[in-house]
Order: C-alpha cells, then structure tokens, then sequence
C-alpha cells in the first residue's frame, strides 16, 4: 500500500512521515530530496536554473540514490548540502519545469509502486499515486513553520533571523502553488491535519491510527 503525505513547507511531513514508515514497517521516499539534488548538480555545473532545456537535461541524466537519510548524487553524498537556504530555493525553481517533474515522477512511480511506502512531498496525492490506499494532508500556520524551519536551520549551524526564514517560506509557498505544472493542491479525497498546535508524536498518532484503520493493519 502507498501512502502519501503532501503540504507545504515546515509543516511537519518529514518528521511525520519517516515516524509513520517506521511504526507500520514502511519504506519511506522523500520526494523533495529529489528536487533538491537536481537544483543542487545544476548549481554544481553553473547551469542558469531558469534554463529550462539544460536543466530537464540534467534531471534526465542525474543519478540519484535515497538510503535513509542520506541522499547520493553522481556518487557525491549531498544529504547537507542540498538543506542549506540556496538549495531550498533551487529546488523550488527547477521543481516548477515539467521536464524535471516528469523525469522525477517516473523515478517516484518506478521506486514505490507495487509496495508498501510512504511517499512525501507537495503531489503525491493528487498526481503521483491518485489511487494511494490512504492520502494525509499536512498544514500549520505560517509563523509556525517558519519557527520549526529556524530551528532545523540552527541545528544544522545555520543562524537565520526569524523574518527571513518566513520570507523564504512565503516565496517558496508561492512558487510552489502557482506553478502550472503540479502546483501543490490537497488531493480531493486527502485528510487535512493541522499540526500548528500538535505535538509531534500527537501528529503521528493520528497518521499511524487512520493508516491502520484504512489498510487493514492490526491496531496496536
Ligand atoms: O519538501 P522539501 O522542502 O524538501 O521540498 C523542496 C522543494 O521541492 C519544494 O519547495 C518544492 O518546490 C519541491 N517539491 C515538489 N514536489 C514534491 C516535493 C518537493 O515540487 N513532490
């Protein structure tokens, strides 16, 4: 069974949907690290981002590997380097060219189909997998996402004043939702959960519940 989850930036997906894999027994597939790695070899060849011919190329040739929380790229181990604030905001530019999107949602189908996973990312639901066995749509508020993305940030060693994290957050959220090619949408038949004021494990609880209720899995 696939289940996905999509939302917008720092609302949570990540944490949510690793813990989540991990209580079912799931693999788990973070679709964003992909666009990341794609934004990162282009910086790498000093391709203009906004080339969208060179960078469908690069998409098409790159050779991306996902082994838990580390992401390799033409062999180099990229898992830091595509986080830092440059790699967020090339990976929501090469995200809106279509010739990325298609080459990356082969990789995700080829990947998860067939198996059990829980898939991550803003399309999942709505184009990747429309018949995943379960779809979860997470949101918080603006403010708070971009307080959890700071403190990602600073854990890393990256001090970020709190106003330009939510600069960043607002302009990655606009891109991402006024693209044409697969903008982030909720799936119509998607399951909202607001996590503004949840606690993690509060988040996870829900997911893990409604997942075991949908596919069947004993309750534990
Ligand atoms: O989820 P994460 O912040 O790592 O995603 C980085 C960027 O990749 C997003 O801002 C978005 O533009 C893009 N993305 C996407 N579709 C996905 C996953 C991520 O467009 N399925």
């Amino acid at each position: 069974m696939i289940i996905t989850i999509d939302g917008p930036a720092g609302a949570g997906k990540s944490t949510a949907a690793r813990g989540l894999a991990k209580r079912l027994g799931f693999e788990f597939l973070d679709t964003g690290a992909m666009y990341r790695a794609v934004g990162w070899a282009c910086l790498q060849r000093g391709i203009d981002l906004h080339d969208e011919a060179r960078v469908a190329e690069v998409a098409a040739v790159v050779k991306l590997e996902l082994h838990d929380s580390h992401v390799i790229c033409d062999g180099h181990d990229v898992s830091a380097a595509i986080r830092t604030a440059d790699s967020s905001k090339a990976a929501s530019v090469v995200a809106a060219n279509p010739g990325v999107r298609s080459a990356m949602v082969d990789q995700q189908r080829a990947t998860a189909t067939g198996q059990n996973f829980v898939t991550e990312g803003r399309d999942q639901g709505s184009v990747v997998f429309p018949n995943a066995g379960c779809k979860f749509f997470l949101t918080a508020d603006a403010h708070e996402r971009a307080t959890r993305r700071q403190v990602e940030l600073e854990q890393r060693g990256y001090f970020t004043p709190l106003d330009r994290v939510l600069a960043e957050i607002h302009d990655r959220d606009h891109r991402d939702q006024t693209r044409e090619a697969s903008p982030l949408v909720k799936a119509a038949d998607a399951i909202e959960i607001d996590t503004s004021r949840k606690t993690q494990s509060e988040v996870l609880d829900e997911l893990e519940l409604v997942s075991r209720q949908r596919s069947g899995l004993p309750l534990t």
